[in-house]
């Protein structure tokens, strides 16, 4: 059947943007990391993919390495876009990224420019596009100069290959060096994409100060902390919960007593606000304005229409803050 997006898809969603570019991203956007991979049921992907774009979520993450087996998720996405979303490919951010492992050999990973090239055209090709709308360099490398890497992004933007750059897991210091660098060659860095949640705080000390001031957008991975700040886990480990799944980066280990005593607490304060834990935990990494988009992962439809709805939240009161400040620092 053919796909006709709800007409009504940007009457709910709040569009930031990002940094001091032109781009607007949806305040929350879709990851691809886990559930949108050869292994997982097509079927269910495409219908979260087609659910999210219909929620106003006009943005959807990749890497080149996303996908159980890995590289699938680009894949997977091509063929939804393929098959549904050809007709609103101006309506849709795409990005993908390149720094991890991704081929045997000296040039399957990290920032060299042989690596950045060739890995974007393996992408390109997978998911069956021209262009991304951003790419990344996912993490620093230590041996490759950061001239390299950061003219490597500019040229596949002069090259049309992407529309936008960021960098993803880079310090404050190495985020500097990057804004600079690029400055310089005339292509500006639009995003950062962080690790950020109630569990997960570093981004505080410096780098939203060094993003904001460089006119840098920010976009916040694992902001439910890969489900953890969810109800999922609160009556123990479903067998399809992302814990219980072999692959899966977050382990049973990871759910330790001491870190279900706060996420009891956190979902009592959120029930007080009356809001799902998920929803108050997605209202607080985009509290205050300071990072631009929230991006989440899902594995099924229900828990997208639940994410988006933390749009709707009430404003923190500053007690409240203090509350959960209280109850992670225990
Ligand atoms: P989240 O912290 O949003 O965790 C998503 C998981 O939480 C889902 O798979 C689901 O778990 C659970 N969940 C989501 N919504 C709900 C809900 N309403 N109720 C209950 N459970 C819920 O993010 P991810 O870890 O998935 O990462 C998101 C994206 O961030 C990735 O896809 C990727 O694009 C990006 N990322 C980037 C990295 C980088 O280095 N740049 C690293 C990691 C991620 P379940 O599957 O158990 O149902």
């Amino acid at each position: 059947m053919v796909f006709l997006a709800a007409s009504d898809r940007y009457d709910n969603m709040k569009y930031n943007r990002c940094g001091r570019s032109g781009l607007k991203l949806p305040a929350i956007s879709l990851g691809m990391w886990h559930n949108f991979g050869g292994r997982d049921i097509y079927e269910n992907a495409r219908e979260i993919i087609l659910r999210s774009f219909d929620l106003g979520i006009t943005h959807f993450d990749l890497a080149n390495g996303y996908g159980s087996p890995a590289l699938k998720a680009e894949q997977v996405l091509g063929e939804v876009l393929k098959s549904d979303l050809t007709p609103y490919r101006d309506e849709i951010v795409i990005s993908t990224k390149a720094g991890y492992d991704a081929w045997p050999g000296p040039y399957g990973e990290w920032g060299s420019k042989k690596y950045m090239v060739s890995s974007l055209d393996r992408s390109l090709k997978r998911l069956g596009l021209d262009y991304v709308d951003i790419y990344y360099s996912h993490r620093p490398d230590p041996d490759t100069p950061f001239e390299e890497t950061m003219s490597a992004l500019d040229l596949i933007v002069r090259q049309g290959k992407a529309l936008y750059i960021g960098i993803s897991n880079y310090s404050a210091e190495q985020t500097s060096e990057a804004i600079r660098i690029l400055q310089k060659l005339g292509t500006p860095l639009l995003i950062h994409q962080p690790s950020y949640s109630m569990f997960e705080r570093w981004i505080e000390n410096g780098l939203q100060d060094v993003l904001e001031g460089g006119g840098v957008g920010t976009i916040a991975f694992c902001p439910l902390a890969q489900g953890l700040l969810t109800s999922r886990y609160l009556e123990g480990i479903p067998d399809d919960s992302r814990a219980a799944k072999p692959v899966a980066h977050l382990r049973k280990q990871h759910i330790t007593e001491e870190k279900l005593a706060k996420i009891r607490q956190l979902n009592e304060l959120a029930q007080e606000r009356g809001q799902s834990l998920a929803q108050m935990s997605l209202a607080w990494v985009l509290r205050g304005g300071r990072v631009t988009s929230a991006l989440v992962g899902a594995s099924r439809v229900e828990q997208i229409e639940e994410n988006v709805k933390a749009l709707n939240s009430p404003d923190f009161t500053p007690e409240e803050l203090q509350a959960i400040d209280a109850i992670l620092e225990q």
